[in-house]
């Protein structure tokens, strides 16, 4: 899977790194001084990954919890997130991650302790300052949540310290179905497993190297019933001709797996892209159907459907959800503004 792995040498002997040994015994392994003096350093194009792949084994410096962009969860709530990993083994051909890092190969920070420690002092702070309120982490930032978990081996620290937050939620944002470890451990009413959606035929043709459609609603399904809160993001949504009904499909298709009533919240958001990643997107996938359609830049210089089309793409979408029983006051719009254009 690995062509090579680079490990800070301070970490030589850390158990995750003996175990990745002989895990990946045909891996060629490097020790460096930090992830930043090799990761990035020379651009390797995102398409490499498909063919050589590297993996960076290190620890997460400086600001290790940040304030998450205006409405990426539901208002009203502050929102931070948290940053264990970068890259992912997915390939949607809309991720913003092809313009963001130098290179696709995937890091992955080991320093969880640090992590959980910066997001405790942040929760105690704001239990004093906000008593009875809530205040939420998400993981997955720049990368998936649950993709390598069975490699990661993070999830049981991160329920055994959110079980004892009980002012903060977590969420733990996905496409991915490698559910293993997740169901090893007890659901917690804090802690949120979210899944992106999107109608089959968008999944088949956007998301590429994903598990399909149905696998995931089959996760969301066993999750569920185990008792795990789940959410669900139908963001990115990219418009077409057959938007209402695939995604009313889509809409009849989740209520089976997960009834209407238990979704903790859904996030709903247009296709949207900074200038930087969509010129990666022609590049890296001249032939994708919506690079026809007629975007512009819009009021916080992202480039996105213009207003009206947004409008009318979320409306929809949102009547659809609350005709199958969803709670309004439980959808909210993802990086959209009132004001904006
Ligand atoms: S699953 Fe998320 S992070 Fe991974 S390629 Fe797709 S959009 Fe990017």
């Amino acid at each position: 899977m690995f062509e090579k792995i680079f490990i800070e040498e301070h970490l030589a002997a850390h158990p995750k790194v003996i175990e990745l040994k002989e895990r990946f015994p045909a891996s060629e392994f490097k020790y460096i001084t930090k992830v930043e003096d090799v990761f990035g350093r020379v651009k390797k194009p995102y398409l490499q990954k498909r063919t050589n792949l590297n993996l960076f084994i290190g620890e997460k410096k400086g600001q290790l919890v940040k304030p998450a962009p205006p409405a990426y969860g539901l208002s009203g709530e502050p929102h931070y997130y948290f940053v264990h990993a970068y890259n992912c083994i997915y390939e949607c051909n809309y991720c913003y991650l092809q313009g963001y890092f130098q290179s696709p190969d995937i890091v992955l920070f080991l320093n969880h302790d640090e992590i959980g420690a910066e997001i405790k002092k942040l929760a105690d702070d704001f239990a004093i300052t906000n008593p009875g309120e809530k205040i939420w982490f998400h993981a997955g930032e720049y990368s998936d949540s649950l993709a390598l978990t069975h490699l990661t081996g993070e999830l049981p620290y991160y329920f055994n310290l959110f079980k004892n937050l009980p002012n903060a939620y977590l969420e733990l944002r996905t496409k991915s179905v490698n559910i293993k470890e997740l169901v090893k451990l007890t659901p917690s009413e804090n802690i949120v497993v979210s899944f992106s959606l999107a109608p089959d035929h968008r999944t088949r043709t956007n998301d590429l190297k994903t598990p399909g459609l149905k696998a995931r609603l089959a996760a969301i399904r066993e999750l569920h019933e185990l008792g795990f809160p789940i959410g669900i993001h139908f963001d990115p949504i990219i418009y077409d001709d057959k938007i209402e009904e695939s995604y009313s499909d889509l809409i009849n298709q989740l209520a089976l797996a997960l009834p209407p009533e238990a979704i903790k919240y859904i996030s709903i958001g247009v296709v949207r892209f900074t200038k930087n990643v969509y010129h990666q997107v022609l590049k890296n996938y001249p032939d994708s159907d919506f690079l026809a359609d007629d975007f512009v830049k819009s009021f916080d210089n992202k480039i996105r459907y213009n207003k009206p089309t947004r409008m009318w793409v979320l409306g929809k979408v949102k009547n659809l959800l609350i005709e199958e029983g969803v709670d309004a006051a439980l959808i909210y719009e993802c990086m959209e503004d009132d004001d904006s254009q």
